[in-house]
């Protein structure tokens, strides 16, 4: 059963949406003020909601503060004012020119809301990944149901009351369930749905919204290849990769899953990450390393792991938290590179030639993000060319989608569409063309009796 407090009323899942079907149609929510002023009063709150927030990061999954304040909460935060500040901007009609024979006339473009949406969000991010396309969705000028992960249950329970307390609940609501409140919410009329998990309940949900014609944004996940060229610097390439591989302990959607390296400079690649490893968490590695979301996760990440490890630490399997490995002799075959790992675990493969290795990519799953380190040009862009992606960073990991003027979203396996500042906004509205004239003489008319009108034509318009 849903948890029906967090709706505001004991309401069922079609009320509440009938709910929002009604405050969308009243109109309110066309003014950008009401957008804005909505969108600052879950600013406040957040603020005022802070120590709690890290706390609840801290119960679902040992989020050491630092990363749970820069990736949710202060994500968060700047996604609203950056979107406040750009509202007026992205709202704006663009005028566009006219055919000849329209005139005089006049044409635009206008953004508008998609009407009541669906927003599913997973557990890994479980506060920035459900406040973020709500703010594009409250922005656009929306209502929301947003549907928490189950998983990250104390992270849910706050999101709820956050939300309760700072809209309307006919303007946007948290239910909170898994599956069964998911199949439920499936049937309903929604104008447009935004999810993002795994590409297996993708999947189930972009079929159930085919049913309906509902538009959706699917954000998946998938292996993010981590490709190094011969000329980096060791130092600088190993603490960018180690950083986005284990921050939030490798649960992260676009951290790079396994490492590409060429044979002369592997060791000593090795080497440089089983330091910065101990000395990032090998001392009090359970303050500073997330733990894995729960036992299921945790099993499945320890099965995947085979041959050589280098384990910096001891797993404490009663608490979920797993210490960080490195595969130094990873091989293509390994139980590892047969799936999205998601967890403190990176297999580094040698290659000994860039083409063989590229042609390994053809055919193969489109990754959500896609690293290379090098400092030739060349080799940047023959990589970029050989393996399509949601995103590509070069010489660094992660950094490419904390920037809100870069769209972010998957490619194929890793999905489709795009949000994030602006392309959230045009996410959730939808562009609608709309041509006024005036009631005067039609100088360039068509109209019957066509005699003679088509030589006179064939003289203008060729
Ligand atoms: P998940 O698919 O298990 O769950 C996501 C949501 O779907 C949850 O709200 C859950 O309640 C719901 N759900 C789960 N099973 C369902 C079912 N059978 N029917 C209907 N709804 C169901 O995903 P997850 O495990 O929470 O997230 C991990 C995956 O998500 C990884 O593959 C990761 O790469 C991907 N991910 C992608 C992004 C991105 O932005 N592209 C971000 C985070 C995670």
């Amino acid at each position: 059963m849903p948890d029906m407090e967090s709706t505001g009323k004991n309401r069922s899942i079609p009320e509440v949406v009938k709910s929002q079907e009604v405050f969308f149609r009243a109109g309110g929510t066309r003014l950008i003020e009401f957008r804005k002023t909505a969108l600052r009063r879950l600013e406040e709150s957040i603020q005022k909601n802070t120590d709690e927030f890290l706390s609840v990061l801290s119960q679902d999954l040992g989020k050491p503060e630092v990363e749970a304040y820069l990736a949710e909460i202060y994500f968060v935060l700047s996604e609203i004012r950056f979107t406040i500040k750009n509202l007026n901007r992205w709202a704006k009609a663009r005028r566009v020119g006219n055919p000849f024979y329209f005139l005089p006339a006049r044409s635009e473009v206008r953004q508008e809301p998609l009407g009541p949406s669906l927003v599913i969000a997973p557990w890994n991010y479980p506060i920035q990944l459900s406040l973020s396309p709500l703010i594009a969705a409250v922005a656009a000028g929306n209502c929301v149901v947003l549907k928490p992960s189950e998983m990250a249950g104390a992270s849910a329970d706050l999101l709820a009351k956050i939300i309760r307390g700072a809209f309307d609940p006919a303007h946007v609501t948290v239910v909170q369930g898994g599956k069964e409140v998911v199949e439920e919410l499936l049937t309903q009329p929604f104008k447009f749905i935004f999810y993002t998990g795994s590409g297996k309940v993708g999947k189930i949900i972009a079929k159930a919204a085919a049913e309906k014609l509902i538009p959706v944004v699917l954000e998946l996940g998938g292996k993010c290849p981590c490709i190094v060229g011969k000329d980096i610097d060791l130092v600088e390439a190993a603490e960018r990769i180690i950083g986005g591989k284990f921050f939030n302990a490798g649960q992260t959607c676009m951290a790079p899953d396994f490492v590409l390296i060429p044979n002369e400079i592997r060791a000593a690649f090795v080497e440089k990450a089983e330091a910065l490893l101990e000395e990032w968490y090998g001392k009090s590695g359970q303050e500073n390393l997330a733990r894995i979301i729960n036992a299921n996760h945790f099993e499945r990440i320890r099965n995947l792991v085979s041959g050589e490890v280098v384990e910096i630490g001891e797993d404490v399997p009663d608490k979920d938290w797993m210490a960080p490995r490195i595969l130094p002799e990873a091989d293509w075959d390994d139980p590892v590179m047969q799936e999205e790992i998601f967890g403190p675990v990176l297999p580094v493969i040698a290659y000994d030639d860039l083409d063989e290795l590229l042609e390994r990519f053809t055919g193969k799953a489109s990754p959500l993000a896609l690293y290379l380190f090098s400092r030739d040009e060349k080799f940047q862009e023959k990589v970029i060319a050989a393996i399509p992606s949601g995103s590509v960073g070069i010489n660094d990991t992660m950094k490419q989608a904390t920037n809100l003027k870069l769209p972010f979203g998957g490619v194929g396996n890793s999905g489709m569409g795009r949000y994030r500042g602006e392309a959230g906004f045009e996410a959730f509205s939808y562009a609608r063309s709309i041509t006024k004239r005036y009631l005067i003489k039609d100088v360039f008319a068509a109209r019957p009796p066509y005699d003679g009108l088509l030589e006179k034509m064939r003289k203008i318009l060729k």
